[in-house]
């Protein structure tokens, strides 16, 4: 079979990785998170105190290894799983994913992964930079306050936060996201915009398949 490539892109809790899982899963390819990989980052500049700084960040990830491994991510070679999905992380993650070393690190280690084998990409930047060349191209939103409410549903108890902060964090991050120089987040010319709104998420997998020849 020829080696294929899915582009996902779109804002913190459209539901994009929730569509992008299920939609490898039902065409048996990888699903790769390249959120994941940036929250991995931040992890350990947070863990090991490294500065928002664009050398101090880049000579971190010189001796910093990010792979998945069976859909987990792992963090020089252990699974880090939840531990990434924390408030703290995004709001790092998003602020090291503006520093063109850090981009660059991990742009190059997603275009070699999607060099070997077909896949699911989810991220920012998947359509309009990653992959260009991409087979297929999809946009996914959702309004705010739907993404806000979802995201606390599935963070809120565990780490003790309200539904304000949680819609504070994603707007917060949708600015930073979609202002910065590098690679901002926004619809690629030719991706196919879905709002989860109006599918709700476990139908949208089954609608981006129902694009796939
Ligand atoms: O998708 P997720 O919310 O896990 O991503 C965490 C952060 O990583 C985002 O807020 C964004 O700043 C950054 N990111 C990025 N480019 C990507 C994927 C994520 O800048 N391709």
């Amino acid at each position: 079979m020829k080696r294929i490539s899915i582009a996902i892109d779109g804002p913190s809790g459209s539901g994009k990785s929730t569509a992008a899982k299920n939609l490898a899963k039902i065409l048996n390819i990888e699903y790769i998170d390249t959120g994941a990989m940036y929250r991995a980052a931040a992890l350990k500049a947070l863990q090991e105190n490294v500065p928002v700084d664009n050398d101090k960040i880049t000579a971190m990830l010189d001796n910093t290894e990010i792979d998945f491994s069976n859909g987990s991510i792992l963090l020089d070679g252990i699974d880090v799983g939840d531990s990434i999905r924390t408030l703290e992380v995004s709001s790092m993650a998003s602020r090291i994913s503006a520093l063109p070393g850090c981009r660059k690190k991990l742009v190059d280690i997603q275009r070699l992964i999607a060099s070997k084998k077909s896949v699911v990409m989810d991220g920012r930047d998947i359509g309009t930079h990653v992959l260009p060349d991409a087979d297929y191209k999809f946009y996914i939103t959702a309004p705010l306050e739907t993404r806000a409410k979802r995201r606390w549903l599935e963070i809120g108890e565990r780490d003790g936060v309200t539904l304000d902060e949680v819609r504070r964090d994603l707007a917060e991050r949708d600015k930073l996201d979609t202002t910065r120089a590098l690679d901002p987040l926004v619809k690629a010319d030719d991706a196919i915009e879905i709002s989860t709104d109006k599918h709700g998420i476990y139908e949208t997998a089954e609608l981006l398949r129902s694009y796939i020849k």
